[in-house]
């Protein structure tokens, strides 16, 4: 295994058990370290930190372990292990539903590494090339700790790594005849990991899904940027009077239909195929409820500023047009885009609707998408469901 030297000084973030190490922090050559390769991080007084896959870029290297020990067969079933008792001790696989993230890349310790669950089919996806490089070892360690559970594994790594990396997306174990359905709060979902956008359903949802659910008996409800309908799923399931779900995808149209007709909620719902943000300056009827979880605006610290903009009219056109004492539940996936700033972005957004606006809750990405306490980049999902008198 290769080694590389961290400038004098540069020791304190991994020793603070931070997983990932920047370019800027290494002080030896790298030129003949290809990537994906396992690499020893060391002081450069000879001391041995850890040891993570090396790739070119700004995040040189991405830490599996926080010492020198080898990483064996032993290593990624223990992992695995971990994060699977950590999902069944949070009760996520019942009856009522069987979708969970089995693995959340830094926040299980295994950055690069992202595996979702429905329902005994897990789809693995790779972020580095360190990771592509031990895919067999994570299945193996994936059928080792599901056991009789794993019905297949599906590997989708494409659009997640570097375009000159020769990847391709498949079973690495078993198959399955389409259409395969699987189940999140009750509701009964058709999932598409080969043809769906990420690995096909969008999972952080869950507990925001459920918390729109308690508030929608009776409500007229537009579910906007609704991909596969799963806001829409839980509202009609919880008694909403109507739910209209907006896309500007056929496709992610025609998942909600499929969705929508397989729990047979068709008479109360409608659905539009256009623009959110044309959409909203001129909408049909009043609704109680508006829902606005769009693609992130910002996938770089560059467009951080656009993307703000962004938020800020989307979230004003809905703050003018949503009814009186209506809700509206808002979010942001970007990472470059904290907590804080979202909120002000949002508050912006209230001030220029000159709407009385208050929050009554804050949302995040849900415990299977666990933020690492030393990494916390990992935090990315936020929203607030605002009350709009
Ligand atoms: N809320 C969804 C996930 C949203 S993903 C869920 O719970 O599953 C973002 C979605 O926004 C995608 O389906 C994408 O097709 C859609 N989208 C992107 N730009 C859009 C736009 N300008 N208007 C409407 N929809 C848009």
């Amino acid at each position: 295994m290769q080694e590389i030297y961290l400038r004098k000084g540069k020791d304190a973030s991994i020793r603070r058990k931070h997983p990932w190490i920047f370019s800027g922090a290494i002080g030896s050559d790298t030129s003949s370290i290809e990537d994906g390769s396992l690499v020893r991080v060391c002081t450069n007084q000879q001391e041995v930190l850890a040891i993570g896959h090396f790739q070119k870029g700004s995040i040189a290297v991405r830490i599996l372990r926080f010492s020198g020990e080898e990483i064996d067969q032993r290593f990624w079933n223990q992992r695995i292990q971990a994060a699977w008792k950590l999902r069944m001790d949070l009760g996520l696989l019942t009856k009522d539903n069987t979708i969970f993230r089995l693995v959340h890349g830094e926040g299980d310790l295994l950055p690069g590494l992202v595996i979702d669950f429905y329902g005994g089919v897990c789809v693995v996806q790779c972020h580095s090339i360190g990771m592509l490089q031990c895919i067999l070892e994570i299945v193996d360690a994936l059928k080792e700790v599901i056991g009789s559970k794993l019905k297949a594994i599906y590997h989708k790594s494409k659009g997640s790594l570097p375009r000159s990396v020769e990847t391709q997306d498949g079973y690495l174990y078993g198959s399955i005849d389409m259409p395969f359905y699987a189940y999140e709060n009750q509701v009964r979902y058709s999932i598409d990991w080969i043809l769906g956008q990420k690995t096909g359903f969008f999972i952080d949802q869950r507990e925001n899904r459920k918390l729109l659910g308690q508030l929608s008996k009776g409500k007229k409800i537009l579910n906007a940027f609704c991909y596969s309908g799963g806001f829409s799923l839980e509202a009609l399931m919880n008694g909403a009077s109507d739910v209209y779900s907006l896309d500007s995808s056929e496709k992610a149209i025609a998942l909600t239909e499929a969705n929508v007709s397989l729990n047979t909620f068709e008479g109360k719902h409608v659905s539009v195929i256009a623009d959110a943000m044309d959409y909203l300056k001129e909408l049909p009827l009043p609704f109680d409820i508006i829902v606005l979880d769009p693609p992130a605006f910002a996938k770089h610290l560059d467009k951080k500023h656009k993307a703000v903009q962004g938020y800020k009219r989307l979230n004003a056109h809905a703050l003018r047009q949503i009814k009186p004492g209506g809700i509206l539940f808002t979010f942001s996936c970007s990472q470059v885009i904290d907590k804080m700033l979202f909120t002000n972005t949002v508050i912006s957004a209230a001030i220029e609707s000159k709407r009385q606006v208050r929050i009554l809750y804050q949302m995040h990405q849900p415990m299977d998408h666990p933020i690492g306490a030393f990494h916390p980049e990992g935090e990315y999902l936020k929203g607030l469901v605002l009350y709009v008198e």
